[in-house]
């Protein structure tokens, strides 16, 4: 009984040395064929069997938290820009291929001449006597205060308008030429109310900027009002009425309207609410 105890535990070493002899040759065998499929990578083949080994993570899995990655604070919503359908045009351009009205532009019975606002070629008024009154009298108060007033240049008809724009054309060029002076038919000299105004013995500020420095630049922008005439062309204002800064000209437009456009610091355009 002894022996065959023995021998069969010699068959039993036998067996197991050779289980363990031939398992191992085939987990070396799986090891390589392993690491083949992973291009003998060994960092990727442990990786991969890694997740081969690790159980299975549901597929139900509930989303993992979002990461609250830093972002570029969002821009401010800007509303799309309004279809400019009803935008003002801009004052100080000629409309193209403009045509001169039959009518002159008249609003709460103000006569209205600007770039937007043209007159009729035939519109001929001459000097118009009440503005010329109210200038009378306006002068007769500042010679008072030792100021000789006088009005340079009044009404234009469109010829005389057609013949100073060309002029000046010719000079400085349309570009230049728009901006102090008036194309023929849109000019406020036309409708016989607007004062160009300067000194006597002071001709050298006359239809100049430095007028506006001068005692009587000074008084009429401080008086005019009183008599019926605003400073037509204010600084500052080139957008609204299509003119720059006019120390000079004036607009006879009755002492109810010159009042509240000199209080109110407005154009006469604003007024009118164009
Ligand atoms: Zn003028």
């Amino acid at each position: 009984m002894k022996f065959m105890e023995k021998l069969k535990q010699k068959d039993k070493k036998f067996y197991i040395k050779w289980m363990v002899i031939s398992v191992s040759a085939i987990m070396a065998a799986l090891a390589a064929a392993w690491f083949y499929i992973h291009d003998w990578d060994v960092e990727q083949s442990m990786k991969a069997l890694a997740e081969a080994v690790s159980v299975e993570e549901p597929a139900t899995e509930a989303p993992k938290e979002e990461i609250a990655v830093p972002t570029e604070p969002e821009e401010p919503e800007t509303p799309e820009e309004e279809p400019a359908a009803e935008e003002a045009p801009d004052a100080t351009v000629y409309p193209e291929n403009s045509v001169l009205p039959t009518e002159p532009t008249l609003i709460n019975g103000v006569l209205l001449a600007n770039k937007q606002h043209p007159l009729p070629e035939t519109y001929a008024p001459g000097e118009v006597p009440e503005a010329r009154t109210a200038f009378e009298a306006m002068k007769a108060a500042a010679a008072k205060e030792g100021l000789n007033l006088s009005a340079f240049s009044t009404y234009r008809d469109f010829a005389r308008q057609k013949q100073l724009y060309e002029g000046y054309v010719a000079k400085d060029g349309q570009q230049a030429a728009d901006r102090y002076s008036a194309r023929p038919g849109y000019s406020e000299h036309q409708t016989g109310l607007a004062f160009d105004i300067g000194e006597a013995g002071q001709e050298q500020h006359w239809a100049s900027a430095s007028f506006g420095d001068t005692a009587g630049g000074k008084w009429l922008a401080a008086n005019a009002h009183e008599y019926g005439f605003i400073l037509r062309y204010p600084e500052g204002s080139e957008q609204i009425t299509g003119y720059m800064h006019e120390s000079w000209h004036f607009r006879y437009v009755g002492k109810e309207v010159a009042a509240e456009v000199y209080e109110k610091g407005i154009t006469l355009e604003e007024y009118l609410g164009i």
